[in-house]
């Protein structure tokens, strides 16, 4: 499951809250914060009050994402959250964005970085769509 993915399914589960991955919401409630939402819909077990979580349910692919660096802060242009996870902690606690428009900011990172890392599969569609132009032609 991509992490844009996954943090849109965990916002369906509970409130958002800000700082702390899993806090309580001001009406009691249990929340998540963005990275949260994604950590939990992987299925990270939540231990009630202390919190306890177990970080294996991030995936190598996560890490490798959340460390990945991006361009400046899209609000503030801040230099200062150049690794994917600082990035998406600062859209979650400092300009408040929902989980969900931190999920589509996500997704646009992720939809670059798969590009980059198979180039050679657009190589391969354009010679197929040229093939079937000789065949037909
Ligand atoms: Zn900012």
């Amino acid at each position: 499951m991509l992490l844009s993915e996954a943090m849109r399914l965990g916002a369906m589960i509970r409130p958002q809250v800000k700082y702390l991955i899993f806090a309580r919401a001001s009406d009691g409630a249990l929340g998540s914060c963005a990275l949260g939402a994604a950590y939990e819909a992987a299925g990270m077990a939540i231990a009630t009050e202390r919190f306890i979580w177990d970080y294996s349910a991030v995936s190598p692919e996560w890490l490798r994402l959340l460390g990945h660096r991006v361009s400046p802060c899209p609000v503030c242009g801040s230099h200062a959250w150049r690794r994917l996870g600082f990035s998406v902690t600062h859209l979650n606690n400092d300009h408040g964005w929902s989980r969900e428009r931190i999920a589509d900011w996500v997704q646009a990172i992720e939809d670059e970085v798969e590009s980059r890392n198979h180039p050679q599969e657009d190589a391969r569609q354009t010679s197929a769509e040229e093939l079937s132009e000789l065949v037909s032609a």
